[in-house]
């Protein structure tokens, strides 16, 4: 195949620990380290691989967000993407718009294969992928935990909830990350040299005409009710006598 498309998202890293704004308007990202969402990582490597195996010719990624989300990209050029996109705008748009984002940027790249993370660890909406495969009209693959390619068609095996599911589907489709399908790959140090050569486009969101109306308002954030504190049993009695004082036995 020609080109794979791998959308990468800037979000908090994994390792931070999240911090509520005081007034509960969003997160703290100010001065917090931000990384390319682990899924879309994943997503990448796969892309990769498939570029290694000699079944593909180039790779783009893609991102939407802030200046600032030409790290993520550059990261992602160090990782081995041929070239990147990044569609400005002040803020991450919703998942709908970011999938009409998307479908823009494929509709002139004309992929044959579309990688993104199962879901953003930021907001974990779980919705672009499946959004942007229904806008496209082409079949999707989501969580996918193996993906193997061969005369036109994908075969991804899925993660759900009874074990593994392997499915068939025609490309071009859109194909979601699970955490199991690889381990990323670390980037060295000349690798990020030379990722600085490479191409990276931008193109303001205003320009691409795409409907990024908002659909919901996030009314509020909060953090997780603090954990009470532990108590200590001597024996397996004592443990069920604190679970029936508790009254969850
Ligand atoms: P979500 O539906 O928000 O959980 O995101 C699912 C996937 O869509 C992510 O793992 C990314 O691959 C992609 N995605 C979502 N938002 C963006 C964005 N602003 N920029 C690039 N990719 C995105």
């Amino acid at each position: 195949m020609q080109k794979i498309m791998v959308a990468l998202k800037r979000v908090v890293d994994y390792n931070v620990r999240v911090r509520v704004k005081p007034d509960g308007s969003g997160v703290v990202t100010d001065g917090v380290k931000m990384s390319i969402n682990p899924f879309d990582e994943i997503a990448l490597e796969e892309a990769l691989r498939i570029r290694e195996r000699g079944e593909a010719e180039e790779i783009i990624v893609v991102s939407i967000g802030t200046k600032d989300s030409q790290q993520q990209l550059r990261t992602g050029l160090a990782m081995g993407a041929d070239r990147a996109i990044l569609v400005e705008t002040d803020s991450a748009p919703e998942p709908l718009a970011g999938a009409r984002v998307l479908l823009k940027l494929i509709e002139e790249e004309q992929p044959e294969l579309v990688i993104l993370g199962k879901q953003a660890i930021d907001d974990d909406n779980n919705q672009t992928g499946q959004m942007l495969a229904a806008l496209w009209d082409r079949p999707q693959a989501t969580f996918a935990s193996k993906l193997e390619l061969t005369d036109g068609k994908a075969t991804v095996t899925r993660e759900v909830d009874a074990g593994l599911e392997v499915i068939e589907v025609d490309l071009p489709a859109v194909v979601t990350t699970d955490l199991r399908l690889n381990e990323p790959r670390y980037v060295k140090l000349p690798d990020i040299m030379k990722a600085k050569k490479k191409p990276l486009d931008t193109r303001a969101l205003s320009d691409l005409g795409v409907d990024t109306d908002s659909q919901f308002n996030a009314t509020e954030y909060a953090p997780p009710p603090k954990r009470e504190k532990g108590i200590m049993v001597e024996d397996v009695d004592g443990l069920v006598k604190a679970l029936k004082d508790k009254g969850l036995f």
